[in-house]
């Protein structure tokens, strides 16, 4: 389907962007079950960011589940198809020069390590959020759990479908015995050195 694809060699590169932005662009990608804290926590970094007149954009299920994505299901197929696309969407914004937050379950390994191949490793910051699948049943901020428990969702992540933790991720929060600001301090503090240009 590529194979009559030329690519157009357009004048202003991805450096030229990031020069005139005077930072780095990279995304910032949020995994953990639903409720975990992740569209909170990414939120409050996003609003660090801007006020350090950082060029941010979040990705979310609202803006691409109803949107790009809207033709998929929660299947194991179209959960990754869903991170192939968000993945490819991230990529054209960095390639703006922005840097991307983007906060998805996210479940399977596979998916997570196709986004780090799609980016590229050095773009990618994974950050997982690491809160007991109680805890979010507790919070249950969207009521999905009751209806999973209820049998009115099917694949519901941690009750009817996997979870598969990372097992390198390069922040962890944990939600039950540490603030959201303490978590946006840390991930803030983990990503400052990355937003320097480089000299290339
Ligand atoms: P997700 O985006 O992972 O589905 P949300 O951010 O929408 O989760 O919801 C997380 C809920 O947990 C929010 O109501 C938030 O206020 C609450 N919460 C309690 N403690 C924390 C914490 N330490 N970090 C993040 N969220 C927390």
């Amino acid at each position: 389907m590529t194979k009559n694809i030329t690519h157009h060699n357009y004048h202003i590169s991805i450096s030229d962007r990031r020069s005139a932005n005077n930072h780095n662009s990279f995304l910032i990608w949020f995994t953990g079950l639903s409720g975990s804290g992740k569209s909170t926590i990414a939120n409050r970094v996003e609003q660090e960011l801007f006020n350090m007149g950082i060029k941010t954009y979040s990705l979310d299920g609202d803006n691409i589940r109803n949107g790009i994505n809207k033709d998929l299901s929660f299947s194991p197929e179209d959960r990754t198809e869903n991170i192939r696309r968000i993945s490819e969407v991230s990529n054209l914004m960095i390639e703006a020069g922005v840097v991307t937050l983007a906060a998805f379950v996210s479940p399977y390994k596979k998916d997570r390590k196709n986004i780090r191949s799609i980016v590229k490793d050095v773009n990618f910051v994974e950050v997982y959020i690491n809160t007991s699948v109680e805890e979010c049943e507790k919070r249950d901020v969207k009521g999905l759990y009751k209806k999973a428990r209820a049998g009115e969702i099917k694949n519901m992540t941690g009750i009817s479908a996997p979870y598969e933790a990372p097992e390198s991720p390069d922040i962890e929060i944990k939600t039950e015995s540490s603030s959201v600001e303490s978590a946006v301090e840390h991930i803030i503090e983990y990503i400052t050195p990355k937003l320097q240009l480089k000299n290339e």
